[in-house]
């Protein structure tokens, strides 16, 4: 499935296997089993309200093209949302089939088929409006700037993203398990929607070498889409030590980085991840898949409080992943550069108040990733004159913030979510922004 291949070089990624993609026979025997209900409940969870039966019945009746256009219409990310949606919990989860105890139209699979043929044909499907004189500028080169600008070209208007870094496509080029999707296959999505003429400057970091004013200057209005930045660490003293590292941080290098540099991973053999979400457990899935022999997910809280998906915490414990609950560590001390001891003490959960126990054990670990969450680079903010609300740019639900000429969507906006939800707020704000440089 290797459509586009964006990196020269060897990467880590290359060597996890994604799920094999339906063939024509098994795509149209599968769309032939959608009930076509009314007020779909599928259509229902979808935050960007594909029209699911539609493209599944265009699928059965050989208009693959139809379909794609259906699901590129309402989502131009149509193929990385099929790939690493938790389709488990949106469409797939709301499918009717639940309630007739049998397994749910596999909704993921038909989108990455229709999309992916529509790739591979070479279809364009979208061409920008005639051209309105009015410039946009974006923030940061992820799915919200960019379902954003697409939306803005096919309205006339002139785009421009600013990205600090030199690869396109944010966390979905860089964040998401390569079981689910490699690298390539976003930036392929996303060589699509370029072709609309949106351009993209790299090197160009808000707060650093851009500013706000001299953008809102040269621009009509600007869009803020870039996601959270800083990952969380614990405040205890004795946490630097070159194999404590954040988790987002590793994921990042294994999806893109030569596979030279991380080498070293070779000599880890038991690593500690802390944490309960969703990014911990992809990191103990993809250490474990790269066959680092012991991996273990210590979390404060118990299993049942974990804010990681459960089909996702299914599959760590099938990868024999062990799990720590109800544990926190409390002192870290070096043992020499590549290995560390670390001291974990059991929790309890009294008034509502985690508390810190005494029984503790200490275990020796090469590695140790942290994963307790990212925050928006709040230095940034300061300077914007924006309101912000719990550390996160407030929006209303059409991206606008309190500054009549600045939006903003995805994670920066919603404190971290998913890609879906990114694309669906970039491209509201960009109705909002056309709104108001047409209509004042
Ligand atoms: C490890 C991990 C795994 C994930 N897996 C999934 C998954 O399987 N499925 C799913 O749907 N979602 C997943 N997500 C969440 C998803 O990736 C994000 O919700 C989505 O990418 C958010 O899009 P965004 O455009 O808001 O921000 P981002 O994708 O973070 O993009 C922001 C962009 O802005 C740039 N930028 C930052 N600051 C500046 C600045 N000051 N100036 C200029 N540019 C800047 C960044 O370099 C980046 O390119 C995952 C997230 C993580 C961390
Ligand atoms: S809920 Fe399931 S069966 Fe009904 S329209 Fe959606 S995919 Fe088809």
């Amino acid at each position: 499935m290797n459509v586009s291949p964006g990196f020269s070089y060897e990467r880590l990624e290359d060597q996890f296997a994604m799920k094999e993609p339906l063939n024509e026979a098994q795509a149209i025997a599968e769309a032939h089993r959608c009930l076509n209900c009314f007020l779909a409940p599928c259509v229902q969870a979808c935050p960007t309200s594909i029209n699911i039966p539609q493209f599944i019945n265009r699928i059965a009746t050989k208009n693959t093209l139809g379909a794609a256009k259906t699901i590129l219409d309402a989502n131009v990310f149509g193929l990385s949302c099929a790939l690493s949606c938790p389709t488990e919990v949106l469409c797939e989860g709301a499918c009717v089939y639940h309630a007739l105890h049998e397994p749910p139209l596999m909704i993921g699979k038909l989108q990455a088929y229709a999309v992916l043929h529509a790739y591979e044909q070479k279809h364009e499907f979208f061409k920008p409006a005639k051209n309105t004189n009015k410039r946009i500028a974006l923030i940061g080169a992820g799915p919200a700037s960019l379902a954003c600008a697409h939306e803005l070209r096919r309205y006339g208007h002139k785009t421009i993203i600013y990205e600090k870094g030199s690869v396109p496509g944010g966390l979905n080029t860089s964040g998401i398990a390569p079981y689910k999707m490699k690298a390539d296959l976003s930036l392929k999505e996303i060589e699509e929607i370029l072709r609309m003429g949106v351009s993209i400057r790299y090197g160009q970091e808000l707060g650093r070498n851009l500013s706000l004013d001299q953008l809102l200057l040269e621009h009509d209005a600007v869009f803020l889409g870039m996601g959270l930045s800083e990952e969380k660490f614990l405040g205890l003293a004795s946490i630097k030590h070159p194999r404590i590292l954040g988790a987002v941080s590793l994921i990042e290098e294994i999806k893109t980085a030569p596979a030279h540099n991380l080498a070293w991973l070779k000599d880890v053999k038991k690593v500690l991840i802390i944490g309960g979400g969703n990014t911990a457990i992809d990191a103990c899935r993809e250490l474990k898949i790269l066959g680092i022999p012991e991996v273990v997910l210590c979390y404060r809280r118990d299993e049942h409080n974990m804010s990681g998906y459960a089909h996702e915490f299914k599959h760590a414990l099938l990868e024999k992943v062990s799990f720590l609950f109800n544990t926190v560590p409390t002192e870290f001390k070096a043992i020499n550069s590549q290995s560390l001891s670390v001291k974990l003490n059991q929790t309890t959960m009294s008034d509502n108040e985690l508390k810190i126990l005494n029984q503790s054990i200490t275990e020796i670990y090469d590695l140790v990733l942290f994963a307790i969450g990212q925050n928006p680079l709040a230095s940034v903010f300061s300077n914007l004159g924006i309101v912000l609300k719990n550390g996160r740019l407030k929006t209303d639900e059409n991206g606008r913030t309190t500054h009549p000429k600045i939006f903003a969507g995805g994670d920066v906006a919603n404190g971290g979510k998913e890609v879906v939800n990114a694309v669906y707020e970039g491209k509201c704000a960009a109705q909002a922004i056309h709104q108001d440089l047409t209509h004042g």
